[in-house]
C-alpha cells in the first residue's frame, strides 16, 4: 500500500527542506536528462538540414543530395541509428496524405518522419514534440532557390532529433513521439498528417510541444533575449458545445483549456530545471494572425503549445538570400545561437520527461461548493497516481499558487470560498513527478 508524502520527502517537509506545494520539484533524472542536450549536436543538425539547398515542400524528392525527400531522408536514417543505440527502442513511420491547396495547386505529397518510443507502461498515452522540416524564401511558392531555414524551422527538427537522442536512451511509462513534419509553410499539412495519424491509432494525446523558430536569441529590435522563450496556448478549446459555451460563459474556464495549463507546466518546469530560463506564457493561439502545427492538433482536440524565441528577427524568415542597404536577408546559420537553443530544446527535453514519468492527470474533474464557505473537487482517479493536488489561485493570477494534497479522490479546501479562486487538480505519481494541473469541466478536460 502506497501511502503520502513518502517517508523521505516526509522527513524533508518536516526539516523544511521542500519548496513550497506551489513549486515543481526537480527529479534528478529529469535534471541529467535536461543537461544532457549538446549545442554541438543541435549545430550538427542544422549544418545537415541547411546542406540540402532548400526544403521546400514542393522541391525535388528524388535527388540524393537536395531537397526535402532527401532531407526527410536524412531524418529517418538519424531516427534508425537512434534507434539502433537504444536496442530498437523506435518505431520510425513516414504517413503521408497527397493534398492540394491555395499553396499546393496540383497534387502533392506531404510526408511527415516520426520516431515512436513506445511506453513501458502505459503505451496508448503520448507525448509529442514536433518541428518542420520545409523552408521557403520571399515567394512561398519558389521551389528551387536555395532556403536554408536554418531557424525556421531548423532549429525546430534540431531539437526534436536531439531531444530523441537524449531520451531514447531512458525508459517512460508513456509514449514519446518526435515527430519532424513537411508542409507547415504551404498549409499546417504536416499537423494535419500528425493529427489524423494520432486519430487512427487511437492514442490519448496528452500534450503536444510544437517547436517553430527556437533558435535565435537577437532581436530585430536589437535587443537580446537569451534568458526566455514564449510559449502560446489557446485559453479555449475548440469543439465545445452551446452547452459548454454557456458553462464556461457563466463560472469561467476561459483561462483554462488544457492546452493553457499544458502552457503553466511548461513555465513550471523552466523554473524547476533551468536555472533562471523563463517561460513567457503568452495567451493567444500563436503570434498575431500567424500560424503552426499547433493548431491542427489543436483542432483534434489535442492539448498544444507552440514555442518560438522571445525576441524574432524578421529580416531572417522567409526572405530571400540577399544584401540590401546593408542589410543581409536570409535564414542561415550563422542566426542562429546554439547555447539558447540549446536552452530552449533542454525545456523541451525536462517536459517531455516529465509529462511522460508523471501521471496523467485525472479525468471527469468535478467541483462543488456554491453558498458554502468551503469547495470540494472530485475526480476520477488517473492510473499510477498515489496521490492528487488540489490546486487554486487568485482569478487574475497567471500561474497556479496554492495546492493541498491527498491520496483520495475527493478534496474539501475548508474556508476556501468556491466564488474568489479557479481551481484545478493534477495527479502525483510515486516518484513525486506530476501532470499538468486540470480544470474542472468540460472547459479544461485533457
Ligand atoms: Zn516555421
Amino acid at each position: 500500500m502506497k501511502t503520502w508524502p513518502p517517508a523521505a520527502l516526509a522527513f524533508a517537509l518536516a526539516a523544511g527542506a521542500v519548496p513550497a506545494a506551489a513549486e515543481m520539484r526537480p527529479d534528478p533524472e529529469i535534471a541529467a536528462a535536461a543537461k544532457a542536450v549538446s549545442p554541438a549536436d543541435l549545430g550538427a543538425t542544422i549544418h545537415a538540414l541547411v546542406g540540402f539547398g532548400t526544403r521546400h515542400t514542393l522541391s525535388d524528392t528524388t535527388s540524393p543530395t537536395r531537397g526535402i525527400g532527401a532531407a526527410r531522408r536524412w531524418t529517418a536514417g538519424r531516427f534508425d541509428a537512434l534507434s539502433k543505440a537504444c536496442g530498437g527502442c523506435l518505431v520510425i513511420d513516414r504517413p503521408r496524405q497527397t493534398v492540394t491547396g491555395a499553396r499546393i495547386t496540383t497534387p502533392a505529397v506531404i510526408e511527415d518522419v516520426l520516431a515512436i518510443q513506445p511506453g513501458v507502461g502505459d503505451p496508448n498515452r503520448v507525448v509529442i514534440i514536433s518541428g518542420h522540416i520545409d523552408s521557403r524564401v520571399t515567394d512561398v511558392m519558389n521551389a528551387t532557390s536555395d532556403a536554408p531555414g536554418a531557424n525556421d524551422d531548423g532549429s525546430g527538427v534540431a531539437a526534436v532529433l536531439e531531444a530523441a537522442r537524449v531520451l531514447s536512451q531512458r525508459k517512460f511509462p508513456a509514449t514519446i513521439v518526435y515527430a519532424v513534419l513537411s508542409g507547415e509553410e504551404q498549409g499546417l499539412y504536416g499537423g494535419k498528417v500528425l493529427a489524423d495519424y494520432a486519430k487512427a491509432k487511437g492514442w490519448r494525446v496528452e500534450a503536444v510541444l510544437n517547436n517553430d523558430i527556437i533558435g535565435n536569441a537577437h532581436g530585430q529590435d536589437g535587443k537580446v533575449e537569451d534568458q526566455a522563450v514564449r510559449v502560446f496556448s489557446e485559453g479555449t478549446r475548440p469543439g465545445e458545445t452551446d452547452k459548454d459555451i454557456a458553462a464556461r460563459r457563466r463560472t469561467g474556464g476561459e483561462l483554462d483549456a488544457p492546452s493553457r495549463n499544458l502552457a503553466r507546466y511548461l513555465a513550471d518546469t523552466a523554473d524547476a530545471y533551468l536555472g533562471g530560463f523563463k517561460v513567457r506564457m503568452i495567451y493567444r493561439a500563436d503570434r498575431f494572425g500567424r500560424g503552426g502545427d499547433q493548431a491542427p492538433m489543436q483542432e483534434a482536440g489535442y492539448p498544444a503549445v507552440r514555442l518560438t524565441e522571445a525576441d524574432e528577427n524578421y529580416d531572417r524568415q522567409h526572405q530571400d538570400l540577399r544584401t540590401e542597404h546593408g542589410i543581409a536577408y536570409g535564414d542561415v546559420e550563422s542566426g542562429v545561437d546554439l547555447p539558447y537553443l540549446a536552452r530552449v530544446t533542454a525545456l523541451n527535453v525536462a517536459a517531455l520527461a516529465g509529462l511522460a514519468s508523471a501521471p496523467p492527470p485525472p479525468t471527469d474533474v468535478k467541483i462543488a461548493g456554491a453558498v458554502t464557505p468551503d469547495t470540494t473537487l472530485s475526480w476520477t482517479p488517473a492510473p499510477g497516481a498515489v496521490a492528487y493536488k488540489v490546486w487554486w489561485r487568485e482569478t487574475t493570477a497567471p500561474r497556479w499558487e496554492h495546492a493541498e494534497t491527498t491520496t483520495a479522490a475527493t478534496l474539501t479546501l475548508k474556508g476556501v470560498n468556491i466564488d474568489d479562486y479557479f481551481f484545478g487538480v493534477s495527479s502525483v505519481g510515486p516518484r513525486g513527478l506530476e501532470s499538468p494541473v486540470e480544470f474542472p469541466g468540460a472547459a479544461g478536460a485533457f
